[in-house]
Order: C-alpha cells, then sequence, then structure tokens
C-alpha cells in the first residue's frame, strides 16, 4: 500500500512509480483482484492521488488492453489522472497459447488500438503521451522509440528484481520458466554485462533475426517483428511473426495513414514532438 513514507523514500533516491490500472472499475476488476478475490480499484486509485501530490514521482499508468472493455472509456478514465504517460500493453500470448479473439480472422487489438489512438488524437487538451503510439509515429519517422514491443534499435533496459537478480525481458516467464533469466545479479555485474549478455543479443541482429515474413513486410522497421514473447512457439522458438501481426499491421497502417490526412508524411520528422497532432472533437 502505497503511503507518504513511500513517497519521501522515492524523493530520497530520484525514484519514478508506474501504476497498473486498466480503466474503470469494472474494467480493472476483470483481472486485478486483490488475493481474496475483492477489487484493487480504490486502493489503486487512492495511490494514485497520493502520487499526484508529488507528480515529478508520478511516471504514468499501464494498462493491458482487453477487448471487453471499451477503449474509449478506458483511455478517458486512464487520463483524467492526468499521467505523464499511458502504456497499453498487449496481453501475454504465443502462437502455442494465442490471444483471447472473439474473431480469429479480426485484427480486434488494432481495432481497439486505433479507437485509442482516434480519441487521443481528438482530445487535444489531454498532454499525456501514448507510448505504443507515439513509437508508431516516431519509427514511422525514423527516430528511435522508447518501448521494447517495437521497432529493431538494442534494448537499452533491464529490469532489476527484489533480490537485486538482473533479467531481460522479463515478461519472457510468461512464455517458459528462466527465459528471462540471465544470471547476473547488481552485487557482481555491471549493467552494460547485462546489455551483452547472449540472451539480450537478440535485437542486435536486426531483421536478420528475424521470420521470412517480417524480413520481407513493409512495416518491419516500425514493428520490428512485435514483442519477443509474443513471437514464441514451441516449434519455431522466436522466429516467427507476432501473434499480433495482423492488429500490429492494421494499427501501424491506421496511424500512418492519420499522418498522412495530418499532412505529415511518415519518414519526416515533425517540427516538434510533444503530441503535436491536434485533431477535433
Ligand atoms: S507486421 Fe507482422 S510480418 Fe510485419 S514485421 Fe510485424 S509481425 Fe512481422
Amino acid at each position: 500500500m502505497l503511503a507518504p513514507a513511500w513517497l519521501d523514500l522515492f524523493e530520497q533516491y530520484g525514484v519514478t512509480v508506474g501504476v497498473s490500472l486498466d480503466g474503470p472499475p469494472g474494467a480493472n476488476d476483470r483481472h486485478r483482484l486483490t488475493h481474496s478475490g475483492r477489487s484493487s480499484t480504490a486502493a489503486t486509485v487512492r495511490g494514485i492521488e497520493l502520487l499526484r501530490s508529488r507528480p515529478h514521482l508520478f511516471a504514468g499508468l499501464l494498462a493491458v488492453v482487453d477487448l471487453a472493455n471499451d477503449p474509449v472509456e478506458v483511455h478517458d478514465h486512464l487520463a483524467a489522472f492526468e499521467p505523464p504517460v499511458i502504456d497499453f500493453g498487449l496481453p501475454h500470448a504465443t502462437h502455442d497459447d494465442p490471444p483471447y479473439r472473439t474473431d480469429p480472422r479480426a485484427p480486434e487489438y488494432g481495432y481497439w488500438m486505433s479507437r485509442v489512438y482516434d480519441t487521443w488524437l481528438a482530445r487535444p487538451r489531454w498532454r499525456h503521451s501514448i507510448r505504443m503510439l507515439e513509437d508508431i509515429v516516431a519509427l514511422g519517422s525514423g527516430v528511435r522509440g522508447s518501448v521494447e514491443t517495437l521497432g529493431l534499435a538494442p534494448p537499452t533496459s533491464v529490469v532489476i528484481e527484489s533480490d537485486g537478480s538482473v533479467e531481460g525481458v522479463d515478461t519472457l516467464r510468461s512464455v517458459e520458466e528462466g527465459a528471462s533469466r540471465l544470471g547476473l545479479d547488481v552485487f557482481r555485474h555491471s549493467f552494460d554485462e547485462a546489455l551483452s549478455h547472449p540472451k539480450m543479443l537478440h535485437r542486435r541482429y536486426g531483421t536478420a533475426a528475424l521470420a521470412e515474413k517480417c524480413q520481407g513486410c513493409p512495416v518491419v522497421a516500425v514493428c520490428g517483428g512485435g514483442y519477443l514473447p509474443h513471437r514464441f512457439s514451441a516449434d519455431g522458438g522466436y522466429r516467427n511473426p507476432s501473434v499480433y501481426c495482423a492488429d500490429l499491421e492494421y494499427l501501424i497502417r491506421h496511424v500512418q495513414s492519420s499522418l498522412r490526412r495530418h499532412d505529415w508524411t511518415p519518414g519526416a520528422v515533425p517540427p516538434e514532438s510533444d503530441h503535436a497532432l491536434e485533431g477535433t472533437e
């Protein structure tokens, strides 16, 4: 439970805090219940309000896309907390354990995120960033993105566990036991060692490390083959297109055609990057 004493500690060590919230109570309670099966939403919102009392410690909100939730309602609910960033993530899934869809032939996650994009664009009063969408804009303009779920740039971040161990892509745990472990810790190893670990090199090889379909894909510079865990299958390892392939392509094309409608040709760096595209409401 977040308390003012924690904020003092974060202040002391320069730690900023991101909070997971999937939307309004009905949306958040689908998956984020306490161990006793109760709603965690009220306690989470209290924590967010506490963080907002010292906005420089508030890193933003993280939400997992759930097709059962309305994207506009989710976006507007999260935006009302005035986070600097909203980070939408696609649910953990692999080719052996594919994501839930109501229509397997439709890019439903692409539709969902496209509606978030349209809403974000249509509400210029909000100043938050939406990391996935800004990265699609940035990568399409030849600018390096900020997340490891898109693009081809080598990774620049690691995960520190509470016991001091250093891990790579921690969500690889959803793929197989131990997949995220590097065998390193903060007591004996440097972060440079972590970033040059063989398990972290998958993105150093650019398109050569991707599935054949991705290598010839017109949006590969933006998509990068998708997030590493989402490519996994027991047969092909990580050399598959993402399980969200059609969703990512749909979303990237949706964003890029919107940019063109705003006379911003993908490939040209915009004059300013702070949510510069303002639509009409
Ligand atoms: S859109 Fe599909 S084929 Fe293209 S790079 Fe992404 S995962 Fe690969």
